[in-house]
């Protein structure tokens, strides 16, 4: 494993071990002429190390008989007799094989040397080594980063401590990129986000297939991207300090640790209800999709009171719950937008573009068709859509807003149970301490100002 050139003592080893098989040539060549047999040659295996081998017919005048022991015309010593061969050896081969091996041993433990001393060479600098790996890889990540913007048109994002969210002409990465890879290479379509003071939390409405979940996903992208110092795939940007960004997308479960898909969604939505700041982004993919109707819509509905009352966050809430663009008329900083679609010739077109209002349909039935779905399931679909419209039951949606008393009446429980929620003044001075950065006495003293708190 050591490289030729690198050691001269190894490359001698090396040297005399290819030399030695010459050497052995040689000797085969020396016995062949000695003893006239063209047939004799010097083999190796495992049992016997080197022998000369000769046919069996020809082996007698090799043979020692008694009192010709060590006359030089004769230097074979036989080793073992086979039905077709006798195999000898020589002293010279001996001698031969010997120097064989124990240049093989010297080359290999050379080359053991080697390898050790260069392993405590770099345990020696692993410090270094650590330090430089770290410094690349940061320039890895920062020239990666300079790559994407000047070669994807990212622009610098201008960040304060507002509490603006105000992207123009935002596009989501991954997305872009994978719409340009395709055969039709179609345009990403840059959507506008302003999540300032008075239209803290959208509520996003819109057919499946739309784009909600792309627009969610981008403006969570641009914060993090903008807050890690990258440019923002974007036109422009203003962000306001964000502290965390909560995410609440897809539908990912838990089945083997026991938590249902509508489990998982609740626990992590209980997360975000119970953790994020009015300097936190929040986005919620479809809150209350995993139930039935009701159920779900009232919990969305009681989210989307709780992130506007008590949270105070800038939010994007994309919902098919049409029911829940009521409440425009009774939170002040909800605001609801829809993703644009177009119908042509009784076929919807997705415009993917995001605009004011909210959308009066779901095209849900539209979307089965192109899916796929056998048009007679899509016909009865229609029916029994037509009839559920015209019921009681949607009426009395529709009025639920108007009916409902005002969440606001019951904030202070609210409230006094966020509060309850938020990690103590201890709790987050504990959090940011990391044990092994602190010398003892460190340690000490910030146990004495934690006694303090
Ligand atoms: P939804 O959440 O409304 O069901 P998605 O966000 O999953 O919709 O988007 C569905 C598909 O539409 C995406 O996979 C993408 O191909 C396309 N799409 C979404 N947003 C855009 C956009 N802004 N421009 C172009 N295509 C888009």
């Amino acid at each position: 494993f050591i490289a030729k050139d690198f050691n001269n003592e190894l490359d001698r080893f090396r040297g005399l071990r290819s030399e030695s098989k010459q050497l052995i040539a040689n000797l085969q060549a020396q016995y062949q002429k000695h003893t006239d047999i063209d047939k004799l040659k010097i083999s190796y295996n495992n049992v016997l190390g080197y022998f000369v081998e000769v046919p069996a017919k020809k082996a007698d005048p090799l043979m020692i008989r008694k009192g010709e022991e060590n006359s030089a015309d004769n230097p074979f010593i036989h080793r073992q007799t086979m039905a077709s061969a006798v195999r000898f050896t020589t002293a010279e081969l001996a001698e031969l094989e010997r120097d064989i091996t124990s240049a093989n041993e010297k080359a290999l433990g050379i080359e053991l040397e080697l390898f050790t001393q260069m392993k405590s060479d770099i345990a020696a600098c692993a410090n270094y080594i650590g330090r430089y790996a770290n410094a690349l890889a940061q320039l890895d990540v920062m020239a990666s980063l300079a790559t994407l913007a000047t070669e994807l048109n990212y622009t610098r994002p201008k960040i304060d401590n507002s509490c603006e969210f105000n992207i123009e002409g935002g596009r989501h990465p991954v997305v872009e990129a994978a719409l340009r890879a395709t055969s039709a290479g179609d345009e990403f379509i840059p959507n506008d986000c302003n999540l300032g003071d008075a239209q803290k939390l959208w509520l996003l409405t819109g057919p499946n297939m739309a784009g909600k979940s792309t627009f969610l996903r981008q403006n969570a992208l641009i914060a993090i991207l903008a807050q890690i110092g990258s440019f923002v795939p974007a036109q422009a940007a203003h962000i306001g300090v964000i502290d965390k960004v909560f995410s609440r997308v897809g539908a990912s479960d838990d089945l083997a640790k026991g938590r249902s898909t509508f489990m998982v969604e609740m626990v992590e939505t209980a997360s975000i209800l119970n953790q994020a700041t009015d300097r936190s982004l929040v986005i919620l993919d479809e809150i209350g999709r995993g139930t039935a109707t009701f159920d779900g819509l009232s919990i969305a509905w009681a989210c989307v009171e709780h992130i506007h009352d008590i949270n105070k966050c800038r939010a994007l809430f994309a919902t098919h719950y049409h029911e829940l663009t009521k409440l425009t008329t009774k939170l002040d900083t909800l605001s609801c937008h829809s993703m644009a679609v177009k119908e042509w010739k009784g076929e919807i077109v997705f415009m993917h573009s995001v605009q004011a209002g909210s959308a009066d349909r779901s095209y849900g039935i539209h979307v089965a068709k192109l899916a796929g779905l056998p048009p007679a399931v899509i016909d009865r679909a229609k029916d029994v859509l037509s009839r559920l419209q015209k019921s009681e039951q949607s009426g009395t949606l529709a009025k639920l807003a108007d009916d409902l008393p005002l969440f606001s009446a019951m904030a202070e429980k609210a409230q006094e149970e966020y509060e309850a929620a938020q990690p103590s003044e201890l709790e987050t001075k504990l959090a940011a301490i990391n044990p092994d950065d602190l010398s003892p006495r460190e340690a000490l003293e910030i146990l004495y100002s934690l006694k303090n708190t």
